[in-house]
């Protein structure tokens, strides 16, 4: 390891009264798990440290019920029933030699206290964000000495559940930042000049000191940038003197970049290390170590991140996701096994839904402890099965690729030359989804280690075929097709269209299909990614292009992936106009008729192409037949026919790799082995009957 050119990465680093093993951060995220679900918490960050994060964090952890932040699933230190919670992840994770820290967080302007109804508290009154209505009551200064003893006993309990750091938050959404923000208009001696405004963050850090007794590292997770110009602290102005003013105050240095859609820009917007520019001087004006992120996977960057002393520690949260084990596969060389992650901010979303983190790229990521996954090992094959599997798209890939590692003999057959299935023709063929084919790539690399899978492509294999081939269990991987139809969510029979306007679906767009007459309409009943980025990608070939949605945002769903605003920023940068509100009724005389979704009121359009994008049929016709056959035919060899991905059902990437490593992990599975575990609340005083 001494030789490589990434052991800086593993060379110990002391912060404050401990030390870490390694330069690798995890840095605090949400997981959708938190205290409502202890034990999938605890495996989940149990993993991260066997996988070599020398680092582990919790995410915000509210110190006080006037900090809540539900229905947000996160953690709380509100009294000390809260510290057995936190204490099994302490465990998880000092059983693998890495330190624990919690982020310690009194939350601000984001929480409307829905659980507990206490008034929220900040430097000014405000309403709450996200349209609750309730306001904030500007803090008085019994506020913030309250606020003290809070914090002080959030410190001793974090103490008591054992963690070594405690990481004062100071993100977008917390009191500390808040304060210091020049949003700040106070006019007592915690507002005004910036010595002003960092006095809450100094007395937190103090009251943590103090109240760990000097046991506990002490971290400031910083916004460094607002990233709204000088209405917010800006870094190469107040950012970097604030943290010259508090310099070895803290223990270490976590610094973060604008709310969380800046600083978890999906790859479709952002490339690694985004924020390397903020994090230039930083080292300048303290002598503490300092962590940033950047959705680090290469571990060139990471190296050359500390070789060139921007930073000391690689923090990450996506990356960790996507590979627990990204460490010691770097410290062991196998740089090729890592998973990288592809930026796509299915994690997030699940946040957003209060649901076990769930990832695109990682299929156990969630289910450690629910389902008892492990990222790096699987139970072994149990028998001498041989398994095909059709259709070599992330659900066929990853189906195949699981099956083999647990030993099984496996054949994927794919009908077209090329593997990758959906991940190829959107990454190589729709705009600024190409570090998608991470999925495709990795699962490819990891099947060509393994000797029992073969690969065989340009095989659009029919029953005879499969019939012929005589395995003994057929899997079905074979996608699915867009329809240009236009049934979708807001309308469930085919849209009347006439033959004035061409008629075209995402498929045709990603066969290069040659759009003819614009004005082009996309209608996007689908509210992913897809509308947008086949809108762009035409505005970008000169077409006029006009997106349009039932629904009152542009690529709804990407308010949970932290894309929304980019996405409208971007059409809107290509000349995309947008309509929201707007059912596509029918299309006549190459007229498109639009109902507004409450008022029914309907509005004309002018078009000469229409992109519908509204839902998926899966291709499924072979899996039936197969079906029909074993069913009808006596003495057939195949035993099972099973379905995995969009054949089984469309759904996003993420839930196709998933389908497909369930199946692999199933087969041969004992029935209770299948079944996923559940936490449940104890009840008091239950009477047995
Ligand atoms: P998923 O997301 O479920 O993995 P994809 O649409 O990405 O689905 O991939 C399905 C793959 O299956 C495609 O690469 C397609 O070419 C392949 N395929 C479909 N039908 C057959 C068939 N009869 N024989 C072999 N491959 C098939
Ligand atoms: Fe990365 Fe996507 Fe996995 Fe999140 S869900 S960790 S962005 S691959």
């Amino acid at each position: 390891m001494d030789s490589s050119p990434f052991a800086l990465l593993f060379e110990p680093l002391q912060i404050g009264p401990v030390t870490t093993r390694n330069r690798f951060y995890q840095t605090p995220h949400c997981n959708g798990m938190g205290n409502l679900r202890p034990d999938a918490h605890a495996r989940m960050r149990g993993i991260k440290a066997e996988g070599g994060w020398g680092i582990v964090n919790t995410e915000n952890c509210s110190v006080h019920p006037s900090s809540d932040l539900m229905p947000e699933v996160l953690q709380t230190l509100w009294d000390d029933g809260d510290i057995p919670v936190l204490a099994r992840m302490v465990e998880a994770v000092h059983e693998h030699n890495s330190l624990a820290g919690v982020q310690l967080a009194y939350s601000t302007y984001y929480n409307g206290n829905r659980l507990t109804r206490e008034i929220p508290l900040g430097p000014m009154s405000r309403p709450v964000s996200g349209y609750h209505p309730v306001q904030v009551r500007g803090m008085d200064k019994q506020d913030i000495r309250n606020l003290h003893d809070w914090w002080a006993a959030a410190s001793r309990r974090a103490l008591q559940a054992g963690f070594d750091i405690i990481n004062v938050d100071s993100n977008f959404s917390t009191i500390a930042f808040q304060f210091l923000s020049p949003r700040n208009q106070r006019t007592d001696e915690y507002g005004g000049s910036l010595v002003n405004r960092t006095r809450l963050l100094k007395e937190l850090i103090e009251v943590s000191r103090e109240a760990t007794q000097g046991k506990c590292a002490i971290s400031v997770r910083l916004i460094i940038d607002e990233l709204c110009g000088p209405m917010g602290l800006q870094a190469k102005d107040e950012g970097i003197e604030a943290i010259g003013l508090l310099a070895e105050l803290p223990d270490l240095w976590d610094l973060v970049v604008g709310t969380w859609a800046d600083d978890s820009p999906s790859s479709r917007f952002a490339s690694e290390n985004d924020h390397e520019p903020f994090m230039l001087g930083i080292k300048s004006v303290t002598t503490k170590p300092v962590v940033g992120v950047g959705r680090f996977t290469s571990p060139d960057t990471m190296a050359s991140m500390l070789r060139r002393g921007v930073l000391d520690l690689i923090g990450a949260a996506r990356p960790s996701i996507a590979d627990p084990f990204l460490p010691n596969k770097i410290k062991e060389g196998r740089y090729d096994d890592i998973r990288e992650c592809i930026g796509c901010n299915i994690c997030v979303s699940s946040h957003f839904a209060m649901t076990n983190l769930r990832c695109t790229q990682n299929p156990t990521m969630g289910e450690e402890w629910r389902r008892g996954w492990h990222p790096e090992y699987i139970e072994p094959k149990k028998s001498e099965s041989e398994i095909l599997v059709i259709g070599a798209g992330p659900a066929g890939l990853e189906c195949a690729r699981a099956l083999g590692q647990r030993g099984y003999q496996v054949t994927l057959a794919e009908r077209t030359t090329q593997l990758g299935g959906r991940v190829t023709r959107e990454g190589e063929h729709l705009p600024g989804l190409r570090e998608w084919l991470r999925v495709r790539d990795w699962r490819i690399t990891q099947l060509n280690k393994l000797p029992n899978v073969g690969i065989y492509m340009d095989s659009d294999l029919s029953i005879p075929d499969i019939v012929e081939f005589g395995a003994a269990h057929v899997v079905m991987a074979t996608g699915s097709a867009w329809r240009a139809d236009g049934v979708g969510r807001a309308t469930d029979r085919p849209i009347p269209v006439d033959d004035s306007v061409q008629v075209l679906s995402p498929d045709d767009i990603m066969d290069a299909v040659p759009v003819i007459n614009g004005p082009v309409l996309v209608y996007d009943d689908d509210h992913y990614y897809m509308g947008s980025v086949i809108a762009e990608k035409l505005a970008r070939q000169g077409f006029e292009v006009v997106i349009a949605t039932p629904a009152a945002d542009i690529s709804a769903f990407t308010a949970n992936t932290l894309e929304l605003a980019r996405v409208v920023k971007r059409l809107d940068e290509c000349g995309v106009a947008m309509r929201t509100h707007s059912i596509l009724a029918s299309v006549e005389g190459g007229e498109a008729q639009f109902l507004h979704p409450y008022t029914g009121r309907s509005q004309q359009l002018t078009v000469g192409s229409v992109v519908m994008v509204t839902s998926r049929i899966a291709n499924d016709k072979l899996f039936y037949s197969l079906q029909t056959y074993v069913e009808q035919e006596a003495g057939n060899k195949i035993l099972t026919v099973g379905r995995v991905g969009d054949c089984l059902a469309p759904a996003a990437i993420f839930q196709a790799v998933y389908t497909g490593h369930k199946y692999a992990r199933d087969f041969e599975a004992e029935p209770e082995a299948t079944v996923a575990k559940r936490e449940r609340v104890v009840l008091e005083n239950v009477r047995l009957v």
